[in-house]
């Protein structure tokens, strides 16, 4: 009898992790990614010696799924600091997290960034957080919004307004803090429990360290599926037939779809469709010399008065000095504004050098040059209530499984775990 095949679509961090555990269950695999490389959303390319992630993005060091499979101490990870530099009414304030920094935490309620009231609020949803309880009673938490959730937790507007809103903008690229609660609230918990981090070689090296793990031999690039067929004859064990674009067929006793939400719709239709939440990453340099002093701490700089188009900004060489030649400062400017997405290139950064200037003088952004822009349409599934209470089921039934971050939750942890889970669910159907 043919042994028992399995094909794994797409090669981003879901399809290789269901490479990784089906290698560790002893299953027979193959990848099929239509890229000439691996990583799909996670990647790091060097742009005139300067390391630019696929977007800004961070690894938050107390993802669950990153045990037993990713290995911290060789990524060599450069931390940010907790908490924000938040741009309000023409000053910088600091927003500390006051279980990770307490004096600073402190510092932060003296200088009226935020309120003692807000304090005390905080305080114990971060405790709550850290020690992996729920905040909110989860049938109370059923549907609600972020907003709704921080409210509930009698937060203030303001507060919620200038820090909660660009900080998880960032986290979910939707700046209206309509992401569900539980999302929501395991990022609260991975904040409070670990830090968020560069890798010294870039997010790029995430996916090497996956890569290492499964043979190469197993992996075909530049290979797009683009039908997938069940085979009705009776057969068990070839039951799916896989056609590429370049006329090859593979026989499968199981399929893993390890796509975006947008592609696995395009060979399933009857998946639903989501909601894309979109981001542009503009990277300029400049002297490290001349880098402007907010920006060598490395935290991340919020615009809490929302005046946009930049939510966040940050000098990644100030987190990770690695990430451009010696004596050269990366800054990396963040959109996630559907209106202001929708401008030229030229018009993009014109309006956030204006916005800028205003934060740090018009005499130090005319020095900054611009490295490069970068659009991502499709970078996270959005994540409201309604979304995640109409998401596919991984197990679609006769040896179909579904991975990627659409199938659990938009991040590297949510793309570990579905490939993780579609793997450990095929085992069990092929025994
Ligand atoms: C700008 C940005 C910032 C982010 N920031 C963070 C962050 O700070 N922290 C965090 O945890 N997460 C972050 N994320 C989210 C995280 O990167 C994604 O959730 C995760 O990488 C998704 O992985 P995936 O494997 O599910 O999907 P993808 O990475 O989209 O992989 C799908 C793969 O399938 C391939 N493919 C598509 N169609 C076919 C086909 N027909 N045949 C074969 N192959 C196909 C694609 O080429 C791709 O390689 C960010 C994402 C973006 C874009």
């Amino acid at each position: 009898m043919e042994p028992k095949k399995v094909i794994i679509i797409g090669g981003g961090i879901a399809g290789l992790c269901s490479a990784i555990h089906c290698q560790r269950l002893g299953i027979d695999w193959t990848l099929l990614e239509s890229s000439q490389r691996l990583g799909g959303r996670v990647g790091t390319r060097t742009i005139d010696g300067c390391r630019i992630d696929h977007g800004f993005a961070v690894l938050l060091t107390a993802y669950p799924e990153l045990e037993g499979i990713i290995d911290l101490a060789r990524l060599d990870l450069r931390s940010f600091q907790s908490g924000a530099l938040v741009r309000r009414s023409g000053r910088f304030v600091r927003v500390a997290n006051p279980l990770r920094h307490p004096i600073r935490g402190v510092t932060s309620a003296l200088s009226g960034a935020i309120s003692v009231r807000d304090i005390f609020r905080i305080l114990p949803m971060a405790l709550r957080a850290a020690f992996g309880r729920s905040i909110i009673d989860p049938d109370v938490a059923l549907g609600l919004s972020a907003r709704d959730f921080l409210k509930r937790m009698k937060i203030s507007n303001q507060l919620i307004d200038s820090f909660f809103r660009p900080f998880f903008g960032g986290v979910f690229l939707d700046g209206s803090l309509g992401a569900d609660a539980a999302p929501f609230e395991f990022r609260l918990a991975m904040f409070a429990r670990g830090a968020a981090a560069l890798p010294r070689e870039g997010m790029g090296s995430i996916v090497k360290q996956l890569t290492e793990q499964i043979p190469n031999e197993r992996i075909r690039t530049a290979s797009t599926v683009r039908e997938i067929i069940r085979v009705e004859n009776g057969e068990t064990v070839n039951r799916w037939r896989i056609t590429t674009n370049i006329g090859e067929v593979y026989n499968a006793s199981a399929i893993i779809t390890a796509l975006d939400a947008d592609n696995a719709r395009l060979l399933l239709p009857t998946l639903p469709l989501r909601v894309w939440c979109s981001t542009a990453a503009i990277t300029w340099r400049v002297e490290l010399s001349k880098l402007p002093s907010s920006l060598r701490e490395p935290i991340l700089l919020l615009d809490g008065d929302g005046d946009g188009p930049v939510n966040h900004l940050c000098s990644v060489t100030s987190v990770n000095v690695e990430y451009a030649p010696k004596g050269i400062a990366l800054i990396s400017a963040n959109v996630i504004d559907p209106v202001a997405l929708e401008r030229s290139d030229e018009e993009l950064e014109r309006s956030a050098r204006v916005q800028l200037s205003k934060w740090f003088s018009a005499a130090a952004t005319c020095e900054w040059k611009i490295v490069c822009i970068e659009r991502i349409p499709r970078a996270l599934p959005r994540q409201h209530p309604n979304d995640l209470a109409n998401r596919c089921k991984m197990d679609q039934g006769d040896g179909l499984f579904l991975a990627g971050d659409h199938v659990t939750d938009g991040s590297i942890n949510g793309a570990m775990r579905s490939g993780r889970c579609a793997a450990a669910a095929v085992r069990t159907f092929l025994q």
